[in-house]
């Protein structure tokens, strides 16, 4: 079976210790490749080579980093068809998704990262007395980690500021999806990086993951992943005063109106809860639902949902692929469990599908919703990360607002109205990182990204992204 290899010191490589885990392709259930389960000695070496290329790297003007990167971009536009492939066999996702979606946006990340620090200035202030000047400074080494569900998407988006800004990079993708991360160190090794310029690692949170995160020499730790995991990190770093930020779970609302686009915002919801089988933090699962217009929008909604084809994500026509994991299936199909036991109605989920012997012993699931659900219980107020909404119930906007705060999460809430003064009303006092009006992860990459309560801490994207991966110095010269 294909041996995935770290990348270090711009060379691939085996794990020092020698040991490999089985990569799982989801469609199947069965393995196609292994990861490396790397250690201390390959985070030591890893190290070494950053903190040996950064004296260069930091050196280097905007333009000269910004365009390694730009090559890495086109690079990965080039090889587009290869990467979405890969990426759909690591994650269980459509492969269409990951065409049109995962790879395009990844590659638009070293594009857009490349041109913004060619764009990236500070401030100026004078006074009567002296005259003040902000410099902003490359941290050293900094590591990056993501999580599986939108795999080199994720990922990108830390590395490529990171680099833009003139720091080195030890990065590490999640041990479920290191396909692509694989295939970006021979990108990076086609376009001549600089050695040590970028180190990726694989491996699980335990062991690699935690020699990252556990190494003061490690001067910024920007991580996407789970809520508990990111707290962890927290803990690890706040005696080292060290920066992170982090992107964490959610528990997204949807606010529909009686008086929103019916048709659109029908479509527009199947897609935001079901994409990707539901596993991306944006995905909305918690649909609030004006009630004079509830029983028409449940009927149009569940009637869009059963349409939707669930099976091998190499369909061109398929919809919703497998979940990532046997473990992360069995964790979904416990949610559902709780939510009958809480006396929710199962309004769609139990359709049988058809697969192909091949994909028998795949993680599948079809979509599911529910109704009659309390605000309080487990499956409305924790994070499933799969294909399980809620629909309930609003009268007012006030109760409407209400609902949608009454979350321990804070990523993203959508609202569907055609009343714009309701909708900045509300967006002012939604507790979330993100409101999308009338939309669904429409993305403009120079905005704020990020969330708030325990959807995480601090702003990736445009340049809040640059300012994390540098640091402020004022300087004061006296008139
Ligand atoms: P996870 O926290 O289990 O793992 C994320 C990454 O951290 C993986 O690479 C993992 O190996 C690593 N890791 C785990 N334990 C670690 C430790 N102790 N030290 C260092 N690294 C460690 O999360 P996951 O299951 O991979 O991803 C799903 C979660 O990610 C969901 O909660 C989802 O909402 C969240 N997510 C958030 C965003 C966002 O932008 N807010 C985006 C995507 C996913």
């Amino acid at each position: 079976m294909e041996k995935i290899l770290n990348y270090i010191n711009g060379e691939l490589i085996a794990p020092k210790g020698g040991e490999f885990r089985e990569n799982i392709n989801p469609a199947i259930g069965k393995p196609f490749s292994l990861v490396p389960e790397s250690n201390r000695d390959d985070f030591n070496l890893a190290l070494k080579s950053a903190q040996a290329a950064y004296p260069i790297w930091s050196k280097l003007s905007n333009e000269e980093r910004s365009d390694y990167l730009l090559a890495i971009a086109n690079l990965i536009a080039d090889k587009l068809d290869e990467l979405a492939l890969a990426e759909s066999t690591d994650t269980g996702k459509p492969l269409s998704l990951a065409k049109r979606v995962d790879i395009p946006r990844a590659s638009k990340n070293f594009k857009f990262f490349a041109q913004a620090i060619t764009q990236f200035g500070s401030e100026s202030y004078s006074n009567t007395e002296s005259i003040n000047y902000t410099l902003r400074q490359p941290l050293g080494v900094v590591g990056c980690i993501s999580p599986w569900n939108l795999p080199l998407y994720l990922f990108s988006w830390k590395i490529a500021p990171a680099l833009a800004a003139g720091n080195c990079v030890i990065a590490k993708p999640s041990e479920l999806t290191p396909y692509t991360a694989f295939l970006l160190s021979k990108i990076c090794i086609e376009i001549g990086l600089p050695a040590g310029v970028l180190n990726i690692v694989h491996g699980t949170g335990a062991s690699i993951g935690n020699e990252i995160v556990t190494s003061e020499a490690v001067k910024a730790i920007s991580f996407t992943g789970g809520t508990v995991t990111g707290k962890k990190i927290a803990e690890i770093s706040a005696p080292m005063l060290r920066k992170i930020s982090l992107e964490l779970g959610g528990k997204n609302a949807a606010l529909v109106f009686n008086d929103c686009d019916f048709d659109k915002t029908v479509d527009d919801l199947v897609r935001a809860s079901f994409t990707n089988q539901g596993e991306i933090c944006l995905c909305a699962s918690r649909i609030y639902i004006q009630e004079d217009i509830y029983e028409e929008f449940k009927t149009a909604f569940v009637e869009r949902v059963k349409r939707l084809k669930v099976g091998d994500p190499r369909n061109a026509s398929t919809n919703m692929g497998a979940l990532i994991s046997k473990d992360h299936l069995e964790k979904v199909k416990a949610f559902i469990s709780a939510a009958h036991h809480e006396g929710g109605k199962l309004l769609c989920g139990n359709e049988s599908i058809e697969l192909k012997t091949q994909n028998e012993a795949g993680y599948y699931l079809r979509p599911h919703v529910f109704e009659g659900l309390s605000n309080s219980c487990k499956v409305n107020q924790q994070e499933v990360f799969g294909p399980l909404v809620t629909l309930q119930k609003f009268k007012s906007q006030e109760e409407g607002l209400s609902l949608v705060n009454d979350s321990s999460y804070g990523l993203a809430t959508t609202l569907w109205t055609n009343d714009i003064s309701k909708a900045h009303s509300l967006a002012a006092n939604i507790e979330s990182g993100i409101v999308w009006i009338n939309c669904w992860m429409n993305r403009d990459l120079r905005t704020p990204f990020g969330g708030t309560k325990n959807s995480g801490l601090g702003r990736e994207g445009g340049f809040d992204a640059l300012k994390f991966f540098t640091e402020q110095k004022n300087v004061c010269l006296a008139h």
